[in-house]
């Protein structure tokens, strides 16, 4: 984690990893079922500490990751002499009720989707849309792809499970079926290539007939643009989609 243009008045004291390994659609089953979350690390900061690096010796497998802030450093007296600004010109704000002198915005807005938190005006995070203004947090992961799952020590594990092998079996069958509907169009537009726009003998290379032939070459181009939708986008699309859930299945 590097903190940018981090302010002196509050920083992070705590911070929290936590993670789990269970692929969901909709991720507002995760938000505070805290059951699902397991914690990986917990990081004591120092204060005003701006960068933070964590090192796992063993691995974490993971489809989600939370970072929890936790406690925070404060100093009142750097709060006392930090200025409140303007979210909007960025000019201190000194009148009693928080209004800008110089374009009249509320100064306690967030400068970034404009809501006023009125629990806590000194909030650390927005609570709309996470923007602080202590600093800019900015957050590095370094991963690898695994398809390693989390083993089932339950019924509901095993409930769980047992539905997700049925749901990517069927999706691998409709994705090779997919697949391999592609296979008739596109010998139908390679065979037609030869047969119809060129000759054999002009066959040596797409490119010299696309170059050279100027009247035919845009029905080979369009040919060309098509099995590139085909075989290079859809194909595989539908390829990469497939070993994706055989690697899934296998994981499981
Ligand atoms: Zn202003
Ligand atoms: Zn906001």
């Amino acid at each position: 984690m590097n903190v940018h243009d981090a302010r002196k008045s509050k920083s992070i004291k705590v911070l929290n990893l936590y993670y789990n390994n269970r692929p969901v659609v909709d991720f507002s089953e995760l938000k505070n079922n805290w059951s699902l979350w397991k914690c990986a690390k917990s990081c004591h900061l120092t204060f005003n500490q701006t960068e933070l690096k964590v090192d796992f010796p063993v691995p974490i497998t993971a489809c989600n990751l939370m970072i929890q802030l936790d406690s925070f450093y404060e100093n009142l007296q750097a709060l006392s002499l930090e200025p409140l600004l303007c979210p909007r010109c960025s000019r201190p704000v000194t009148d009693e009720h928080r209004i800008c002198g110089n374009c009249h915005e509320k100064a306690y807005q967030c400068r970034q989707c404009r809501i006023i938190n009125y629990e806590s005006l000194d909030s650390f995070l927005c609570n709309e849309c996470g923007y602080s203004k202590y600093g800019r947090f900015e957050f590095n992961f370094i991963a690898k792809p695994s398809f390693i799952f989390d083993s089932m020590e339950n019924d509901e594990d095993m409930k769980w499970g047992l539905a997700a092998i049925e749901s990517e079996s069927e999706n691998a069958h409709r994705r090779y079926q997919e697949l391999l509907g592609f296979k008739k169009p596109l010998l139908k537009i390679v065979s037609s290539i030869g047969e119809n726009e060129i000759d054999s003998q002009q066959k040596d290379s797409v490119q010299q007939i696309m170059f050279f032939l100027p009247g035919p070459s845009c029905k080979i181009k369009s040919k060309i643009a098509l099995l590139d939708v085909l075989n290079g986008e859809k194909c595989k699309a539908a390829f990469n989609s497939v070993s994706k859930i055989v690697q899934t299945l296998q994981g499981l």
